[in-house]
Order: C-alpha cells, then sequence, then structure tokens
C-alpha cells in the first residue's frame, strides 16, 4: 500500500526531465512512483491535483531564519506551508560563534529542512550590518573548525562585500572568506551592493562554482553599463561563477537583470527571504518565480532554478530538489492562475507576468505542512507604509487559512520524531 497518491496533476520535475500529467506516489515519506494512472485503490489517501501544478518542494538557496537571534531572520516555518519552499538555505546569519545555536534552536526543530552557509565574520547577521568592520572577528581557522563540526548542514560561506559591511577593510573580508571556502572545498556566497569595493575589485577573487547574489541589483551600478554587462561581469560568467537573485528588499532592477539575460547569464531565482522583505517586494518565492515568468523564462525554466539548480550549485545531495523517485516526497501543489498580472521590480518598473503560482498544498517527507501562524514583525525591521499595509493583508489571510482550526496538538511531536526517523 501506498500512504498518499497526488493524482492528475502536471508534474514538472527539471531533474528528470518531466514535463507531463501525472500521479505522485508517497509511502514512509519517499516518492515511489511517477507515472500516469497510478492505481488510487493502492493508497491509503489520495489527492485531486487535476489542473494543477506539483513540483518538488522548493529550494530556496537564500533567505534568513534565524529568527530569534538575528536582526533579519524569520520562522521558515511561517512561510513554507504556504509557499511550497521545503529546503531553505541560510545565507550567513549565522557565522563561527552561532552556527551551533542555528542547527540546534532552529534547523532542527524547524518542520523543513534548513541548510546555512556560514558566514566568513563570527558576528553573522546578528545585527543590521557591520559584520566586517573589525576583523578579530573573521578568523579563518575556527570558522573552517566550525564548520567541520556541523557535517552536511554547512554547505558553503557568505560575505557581505558593501561599503556598510566592510567599512574600512576594503577587500581584505573578501580574501578571508575565499580562504575559508577553499580550505572546507565548499562555495563561497558573496553579497554586493553599494561599493566601495567596486564590482571590478570583487568578482576576479571569485572561482568556478562561487555564487554572486544580487546579481540583479540596482545597488551596485557597476554590474553592468549601458552597452551591457560590465567587463568584469563578462569574465564572471566566462569562469563559471553562479548568478543567484537573492531579491530580497532591493535587489531586483528589471533592466539590469535583462541586460545580463541577453548576456546568456541565467540566474538561480532566490527569494533572500527576511523579516522585512517577506512583506514586500519579494513577499515568497513564487512571487519571485512570477518575475522571472514575465521576462519571458518558461515555467520549467522557472522551476528549475528553484529545485535542481540550487542543488547543484551547493551540492545538496539529499535528495531536496527532485521527485525521483526513492528521494524524500517533499512535494509542492500550486493552483496556475493564467491571466495577465503586473510584477514589480524593486525600482517600481512593471513588467506582465502570463501566469501567477499560488501554492495550495506543501509536503515535507509526505507530510503536509499545517499553517503556522507569523510571528510579529521584530521593532527594528521599519516597514513602508505598503509594507504594513500588506502585513495587515497576509494576517488576514493566514487567519483565514486557520479556520476551521489550528493543527493537531502533538504535530510538532511527530514532526521531531519525522526527523529522528530520518537520520
Ligand atoms: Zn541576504
Amino acid at each position: 500500500m501506498w500512504d498518499l497518491v497526488i493524482r492528475g496533476g502536471r508534474v514538472i520535475d527539471p531533474a528528470s526531465g518531466r514535463d507531463e500529467i501525472a500521479d505522485v506516489a508517497v509511502r514512509e515519506g519517499r516518492v515511489v512512483a511517477v507515472e500516469p494512472n497510478l492505481d488510487p485503490a493502492r493508497a491509503t489517501d489520495t489527492v485531486d491535483a487535476r489542473h494543477k501544478l506539483v513540483t518538488p518542494g522548493l529550494v530556496d538557496m537564500h533567505t534568513h531564519v534565524w529568527h530569534g537571534a538575528s536582526f533579519w531572520g524569520t520562522d521558515p516555518d511561517t512561510h513554507a506551508w504556504r509557499s511550497g519552499v521545503t529546503t531553505w538555505v541560510d545565507a550567513g546569519s549565522a557565522g563561527a560563534y552561532g552556527i551551533e545555536a542555528l542547527r540546534a534552536h532552529v534547523a532542527e526543530p524547524a518542520r523543513v529542512r534548513v541548510r546555512a552557509l556560514l558566514n566568513v565574520s563570527g558576528l553573522g547577521l546578528v545585527a543590521e550590518s557591520g559584520e566586517h568592520r573589525a576583523l578579530e572577528h573573521l578568523d579563518v581557522g575556527s570558522a573552517a573548525s566550525m564548520a567541520a563540526r556541523q557535517g552536511e548542514f554547512v554547505v558553503g560561506v557568505k560575505a557581505r562585500i558593501d561599503r556598510h559591511t566592510v567599512g574600512e577593510n576594503g577587500i581584505e573580508p573578501l580574501r578571508r572568506a575565499v580562504t575559508l571556502a577553499r580550505s572546507i572545498e565548499r562555495p563561497l556566497m558573496v553579497h554586493v551592493a553599494y561599493g566601495p569595493p567596486a564590482i571590478s575589485e570583487i568578482l576576479p577573487l571569485l572561482g568556478e562554482g562561487d555564487v554572486l547574489t544580487h546579481c540583479a541589483s540596482p545597488a551596485p551600478g557597476d554590474l553592468v553599463t549601458p552597452n551591457g554587462i560590465s567587463d568584469a561581469l563578462r569574465r564572471a560568467r566566462d569562469t563559471g561563477v553562479v548568478f543567484d537573485l537573492g531579491h530580497g528588499s532591493g535587489a531586483l532592477d528589471f533592466d539590469v537583470l535583462e541586460t545580463e539575460l541577453s548576456a546568456g547569464i541565467r540566474p538561480i531565482i532566490s527569494s533572500d527571504l527576511h523579516a522585512r522583505s517577506a512583506h514586500g517586494p519579494a513577499f515568497d518565492l513564487p512571487t519571485v518565480l512570477s518575475k522571472l515568468l514575465a521576462v519571458d523564462w518558461s515555467l520549467f525554466d522557472v522551476i528549475a532554478a528553484a529545485t535542481v539548480r540550487p542543488c547543484d550549485a551547493l551540492g545538496i545531495d539529499d535528495g531536496s530538489g527532485t521527485l525521483q523517485p526513492g528521494t524524500a516526497a517533499d512535494i509542492a501543489v500550486f493552483d496556475i492562475e493564467h491571466g495577465t498580472f503586473e510584477v514589480f521590480d524593486v525600482n517600481g518598473s512593471v513588467r506582465q507576468a502570463p501566469m501567477r503560482l499560488r501554492n495550495t498544498a506543501t509536503y515535507v517527507a509526505g507530510r503536509q505542512l499545517p499553517p503556522v501562524a507569523d510571528a510579529p514583525t521584530p521593532p527594528w525591521i521599519a516597514l513602508t507604509p505598503e509594507q504594513r499595509v500588506t502585513e495587515q493583508h497576509q494576517l488576514a489571510e493566514i487567519r483565514a487559512a486557520h479556520a476551521p482550526g489550528p493543527s493537531h496538538p502533538d504535530d510538532s511531536g511527530r514532526s521531531r520524531r519525522r526527523q529522528e526517523d530520518e537520520r
């Protein structure tokens, strides 16, 4: 017997090249078959997904989930059940001093899967900025040994390189981050914003497989020129640097993005979801996906950019990002709304998306995630008037989703047992 069959949806699983109407069968937390017309009588439970999209649980390679301990952190469980994101990569919220706490107090209790990029600064993102201003916190040796203690939890290194974060230290924090990444043999993700350092100083230090996040941000101002992508960006592209969107509060400019697309750059799509961007303009990963649909990406390509591609980029090989039989049954189900939908970049420029994805169910290891209410926005996050309106609207929607009642009282206990079973 199977535990569950999700029937009749349009199944897009880019890792296996699949885009077809099919059923997905689940047993003991794993996908066991993806085929048209599976026999529903063989399943304890069936879900009708006709006219819906069924994908692997989405993988968001740039998020900030160290809630309760850092400036930007937000609880992934409050977003996952209504966005389809089942694997969350925390992008540098914790450094050597905090990585144990991120794992023990966020990743292990979470219903979703959490991995981390270790900040080269021991301070991580406890504060809004400035973590690279005092170089004594950028001790490569202690960061490397803390990374080694975390096993597969740490999938890479993170450094924010912009004028507020590095202060007087120029390119030195980036040099240390490169040294750390090479010593633990993991990719380095570098955030760029307002320089100095300039893009032409930063990008030459990145190697094949390293990740440039906020790749379509208007902030650096020197990613592209009026004549196309900058020389530094062209060389990074040719070196094999991976580009990541990292939408966040301020990192999508359609003009920059379209210049990069016409130069053959195909970014991975991530939300940079944090305590502020969750209120817009990123909102959630499906919203960010719709912005790439608005610049003529296919549905298959946007799903690939939020499933198999981030897993490949970060070496995540636990079965996340695919529905291939034998892998964990992390599954997202969406309504596809066809029409013409206005989507915005951070400057307020508009594009038209031909469809919108609305997540209707999200499964981790075969278990549907129940609604989880949002925590209040921390007092240090200043929302714009528009974001406050959105917050009220979201709270009302979440309350509606909670009706007729909250999740089963022992859900969290079951979730913890589920995680223990998997180890
Ligand atoms: Zn970020």
